[in-house]
């Protein structure tokens, strides 16, 4: 459990990700986290910095968000602002839909990175699917309260070694 859980990069945010790097692994597509990953959680908008960073992910990969939120409504109004697919539901560290999600666009696992803020759902659920693991603290880390920090702490204490 210990060691599955370790992530392969664990990063301050999004816009640490070395895409050079990704892409020298042969990584063509990058699944998405969410809720405190791609958006301040449950503001159901991106931030300028996001979209701008994106436009930049998407010249050389295939992106697309793989969401735990089951609100339809939600996930429908994060959809019609993206031009990428966003998938709602996904269960994740189940990895159904995530696994049905890369074959059906044409790609192997080991051709795909997922990206996260959470390591028992979002981390573990790549562990499983056999993806390189990205770890990542939250868009919105400086605004926290105290009792969501805690949790993030507590969580992060899985994936030490
Ligand atoms: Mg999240």
């Amino acid at each position: 459990m210990y060691m599955r859980l370790c992530p392969d990069y664990n990063l301050k945010d999004i816009y640490e990700i070395d895409l050079d790097e990704l892409k020298s692994k042969g990584v063509k597509l990058i699944l998405f986290d969410l809720d405190s990953t791609l958006m301040v959680s449950k503001s159901g908008k991106y931030l300028p910095k996001t979209i701008e960073w994106l436009n930049r992910v998407k010249q050389d990969f295939k992106i697309a968000v793989v969401s735990n939120n089951p609100r339809v409504e939600y996930i429908s109004k994060v959809r019609a602002m993206s031009d990428f697919d966003v998938l709602g539901s996904c269960a994740k560290p189940d990895t159904k839909v995530a696994k049905k999600y890369i074959s059906d666009c044409g790609f192997d696992v080991n051709e795909c990175a997922i990206v996260g803020d959470r390591p028992l759902t979002d981390i573990l659920c790549g562990k499983r699917l056999g993806c390189i693991t990205i770890l990542v603290g939250s868009i919105n880390a400086q605004n926290e309260g105290l009792p969501t920090r805690f949790v993030r702490w507590l969580e992060r204490l899985t994936i030490k070694k």
